[in-house]
Parts: structure tokens; sequence; C-alpha cells
């Protein structure tokens, strides 16, 4: 049984840059270390950074909140419903 998420999440999404996100796209955030999960919002992705910038590039500077811990975090795309 495929869970619900799973279904929406996009293959290949973190080679999308951050000017082809939009506003149906989640990025979650997970950290292997400590295993938190988050949802960042795209304008937090985007602040301050190239918008050639893809998510493979982001996923190894980003920095846990939970832990501290720079680049361990999973990136993990997914489409959102349209009808939001
Ligand atoms: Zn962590």
């Amino acid at each position: 049984m495929i869970e619900q998420d799973d279904e929406r999440r996009i293959v290949g999404g973190l080679y999308l840059r951050l000017d082809e996100l939009r506003q149906w796209h989640e990025v979650e955030t997970k950290c292997w270390k400590c295993g938190h999960a988050a949802a960042v919002p795209l304008a937090t992705l985007k602040r301050g950074r190239s918008p050639y910038t893809t998510l493979v590039d982001l996923g190894g500077n980003l920095r846990c909140t939970s832990c501290g811990t720079t680049g361990a975090q999973e990136l993990i795309v997914r489409k959102l419903p349209r009808n939001l």
C-alpha cells in the first residue's frame, strides 16, 4: 500500500531549479541525523539565492533547525492538490 504522500512525490524533483518551483510545489526537508522533518516555504528557500540554484545544490547548504547539523538534509518535493 502506497501512502498518499508518496503518490504526490515528484520523482526527480530535486533537479528543479528555484525559479521552476511553483505554488503547488511543496518542499520538505528531512534530517538524516535526527529525523526532524519540516515543510519549507518557497519564499524561504528562494531568499538570497540564485534562481538557478537546484534543490540538489541547496540540500548541502541547509541547516537543521532541530539539531543544527548542516548538509544532512534530504529534500522531498511534492505536488500539492491544485484545488487549494
Ligand atoms: Zn537534525
